[in-house]
């Protein structure tokens, strides 16, 4: 059987980090836990937590630390995630997550860290022109002259622009990532856990990078 992975993947906003987790998910066969897809799942399905998550989000704010940890500890206890492993995505995303993580995997800790490095200049205009399906989250370009309705060529959902994807939001997660989330990569970087991968270059290149860097920790 091929072996699973315990990852985490950090990397700013349109880094390529969402499509690049999908299909290392296939490719290691362990589910990609997304926790911005679960909250948008929330929000669509009106539940308490999408209630209180709306606004937070469409603000390009943080969601609490308390309600992000317990959100991921019952996911990591599906029976997928205990056998085979899991590829986080968007978590941790604070140093105080970071550590709850820590805490509740002790048994089975983490094997790498992957920090996926693109430039704030880079990622900016990806994520004025993304448009992501609703249903099966695949990310597109707009290039200002889109089909309408668009559907998506893998389901057939929906394709719309995320609610914060406007330039306010993106500045403001863009800034939050470098002062809540960059601490991380000390915190990683001291264990020995950490890997950096140039995310600059062809998405097959960049694919190639992570899995060679995977393979070093497994
Ligand atoms: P992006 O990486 O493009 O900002 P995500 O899809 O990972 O977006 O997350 C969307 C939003 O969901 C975030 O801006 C934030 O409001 C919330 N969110 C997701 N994960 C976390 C987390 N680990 N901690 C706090 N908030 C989170």
């Amino acid at each position: 059987m091929i072996p699973g992975v315990r990852l985490v993947m950090l990397g700013r906003q349109g880094a390529g980090k969402g499509t690049q987790c999908v299909r290392m998910s296939r490719h290691f066969v362990v589910p990609h836990i997304s926790t911005g897809d679960m909250l948008r799942a929330a929000v669509r399905e009106g539940t308490e937590l999408g209630k209180s998550a709306k606004t937070v989000i469409e603000a390009g704010s943080l969601v609490g630390d308390d309600i992000m940890v317990a959100l991921v500890d019952e996911r990591l206890r599906m029976d997928d995630a205990r056998t085979r492993g899991y590829i986080l995505d968007g978590f941790p995303r604070t140093v105080a997550q970071a550590q709850a993580h820590d805490k509740l995997a002790k048994a089975r800790p983490l094997d790498v860290v992957i920090d996926l490095v693109v430039p704030r200049e880079l990622v900016l205009e990806r994520l004025t022109s993304r448009r992501v399906c609703r249903d099966c989250g695949a990310n597109y370009t707009s290039t200002g002259i889109d089909r309408s309705p668009w559907v998506c060529d893998m389901c057939g959902g929906d394709v719309v622009q995320r609610a914060d994807d406007t330039p306010d939001a993106i500045n403001r997660r863009l800034d939050l990532y470098e002062t809540q989330t960059q601490p991380l990569i000390d915190y990683y970087g001291g264990s020995g856990r950490l890997e950096s991968v140039d995310g600059v270059g062809d998405p097959d290149v960049v694919f190639g990078r992570l899995t060679s860097a995977i393979e070093r920790h497994r």
